[in-house]
């Protein structure tokens, strides 16, 4: 079921869960501010998601509050994680999925890598 974005962060969210360590998550990369694991339900040969260390909603959430500092390591992360897993070359997709008409189902900020082979169309029709 799609969040409202708009709602205040959730602290029992999945991936606060996993954060903390609570719930185990296939990690491939983890910094001060990021961390990357493999999406339980991969829909592509490469799918990752990596999220933010601090607690926020969404990517409106996260470019709205979140510091200098944050949205670098961040921004970074997710760039370090790509070329890591060898997808600049071949190329690779990121997506960010925000409230309800966004189809966002995890009311903590991810973004997701997919790559691996080719990736046809954007949207479905
Ligand atoms: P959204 O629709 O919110 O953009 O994407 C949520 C993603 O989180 C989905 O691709 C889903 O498969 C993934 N996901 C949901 N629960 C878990 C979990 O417990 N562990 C991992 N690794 N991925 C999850």
């Amino acid at each position: 079921m799609p969040i409202d974005a708009t709602h205040p962060y959730d602290d029992d969210n999945i991936f606060a869960r996993i954060l903390r360590g609570e719930i185990p998550a296939k990690r491939v990369y983890e910094d001060a501010f990021a961390v990357a694991f493999h999406d339980i339900a991969p829909q592509a040969p490469v799918h990752l998601l990596v999220i933010p260390t601090g607690a926020y909603v969404s990517w409106d959430d996260f470019s709205a509050r979140a510091s200098e500092a944050e949205i670098a390591g961040y921004i970074r992360a997710i760039g370090h994680v790509a070329r890591e897993h060898g997808l600049v070359e071949p190329g690779y997709r990121l997506l960010a999925n925000i409230g309800a008409h966004g189809g966002q189902e995890v009311p903590h900020l991810h973004v997701h890598l997919f790559g691996g082979r080719p990736l046809g169309i954007m949207l479905s029709q």
